[in-house]
């Protein structure tokens, strides 16, 4: 299909990302080799996969197919790591990144900021696996992985822009932020380090990774990535873990490396995921995904619980909102540090939910506020309609894409 490689080349690897801790045995990328560990799969059910996969592309790292999945078609997380018809529902006219400050502090594609105190950096569209709900899979977002042309591009418009005296923390993200060379997160260190030098606050570092769930080797295994982020220090990670059994010994044994990487100020640990429906809307799930990831060496906060997004999650995974506050309300009698923040992401910023902040319907929605007290209309009936367009879901109608000031 013409732009098909345009608009999802982002799910192609690239030769330089194989590079770096990968061998391309490593990853599948056929369903006729998945059906070699996996043999439980259909011929009909591997008819339909490669349906979808023709459409949007497959790929699963070795490593998670042999260790987390079971070879058992009603695995739930066979629907999230592997192609499925349900996917065919996603329209994908979703511009999520489109909705930024008017005024950021530097205008380029992969600098997305929604907030004037925080930036994230589309550094690569790649990621080791392809989850099949990820909502960025059939957009535009910027392809291949960021260059050094681009760092210096992105960091010479912060050093001159009034607004970097706001910012307090880049966001590094993708695609797998862990996944790009180790020269380009070494040029990133140098520049971010030249822009502190410019401004009476450190701006810090956060990584947002599925890596250690998807491809702990990458991490265990690259000196060169493990070099490169000793120099980085970034000030903590964000795992995305969304089911128990995802927890893995070389998930925690990955935690660990890159913990230790520091020999003083530690990166914070913490985790968030979505919920789905069927998989882990549950709070004993949760929990027992929480105590796994305590039980390792490192110490991984409990952050966002992540409503599920309304592009990309699949139809039978949806929830309303108030199934996911009775979720929060279910892990909310716990330790405050055990007890993770409810967040519905809309393209106008993330709105924080409390376990019981009473939801009103004002006539087909509720009226929540980012966290920087911008409203947002959010539709009551969350749960997947086929007849669904982008326009039933929370966006302010009376906000133009990309023109206004989120502040
Ligand atoms: S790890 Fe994140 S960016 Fe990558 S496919 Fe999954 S949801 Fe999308």
């Amino acid at each position: 299909m013409l732009g098909f490689n345009v608009i999802f080349g982002d799910w192609r690897m690239t030769s330089t990302q194989m590079a770096q801790g990968v061998s391309t045995g490593d990853l599948i990328t056929s369903v006729d080799e998945l059906r070699t560990i996996l043999p439980s799969i259909t011929d009909q059910q591997a008819d339909e996969m490669n349906r979808v996969a023709r459409r949007y592309n497959f790929r699963v790292p070795r490593f998670y197919v042999q260790n987390v999945l079971r070879d058992d078609p009603a695995d739930p997380l066979w629907e999230l790591a592997l192609p499925g018809l349900a996917e065919l529902h996603d329209s994908g006219d979703e511009r999520w990144d489109a909705f930024q400050l008017a005024d950021r502090a530097v205008d380029h594609p992969r600098w997305i900021q929604k907030y004037r105190y925080e930036a994230l950096l589309r550094v690569t569209d790649f990621c080791s696996g392809l989850c099949r709900y990820c909502y960025l899979k059939n957009r535009e977002v910027t392809p291949g992985c960021i260059s050094h042309r681009e760092i210096d591009a992105i960091f010479d418009q912060a050093e001159k822009s009034t607004r970097r005296h706001e910012l307090r923390e880049l966001i590094f993200s993708g695609g797998e932020p862990l996944a790009v060379p180790a020269a380009m997160i070494d040029h990133l260190s140098d520049r971010l380090a030249r822009l502190n030098r410019t401004v009476a606050r450190r701006i810090t570092v956060c990584i947002h990774t599925r890596e250690p769930i998807w491809y702990p080797q990458r991490i265990l295994e690259s000196r060169s990535l493990q070099e490169a982020l000793r120099r980085l220090q970034p000030s903590s990670y964000i795992l995305h873990v969304v089911h128990p059994r995802e927890v893995t010994a070389q998930l925690r044994a990955a935690l660990l490396v890159l913990t230790e990487l520091a020999a003083v100020r530690r990166p914070l640990m913490l985790t968030q995921h979505p919920l789905f429906q069927g998989i882990n809307a549950n709070a004993r799930v949760i929990t027992d995904m929480y105590d796994r990831l305590d039980n390792g060496d490192v110490i991984v906060k409990p952050y966002y619980l992540i409503h599920p997004f309304p592009d990309g999650t699949l139809p039978r995974h949806r929830l309303t909102l108030r199934e996911s506050q009775k979720i929060l309300r279910d892990l909310a009698s716990a330790p405050g540090t055990r007890v993770p923040l409810l967040t519905v992401p809309t393209p106008m910023g993330k709105c924080v939910i409390g376990p019981y902040e009473e939801l009103l319907d004002r006539g087909g929605y509720y009226l929540l506020h980012t966290k920087d007290g911008v409203p947002v209309q959010y539709a009551t009936g969350a749960v997947y309609n086929p007849l669904e367009l982008r326009s039933n879901i929370p966006v302010m109608p009376t906000i133009r894409a990309g023109s206004q000031d989120l502040r």
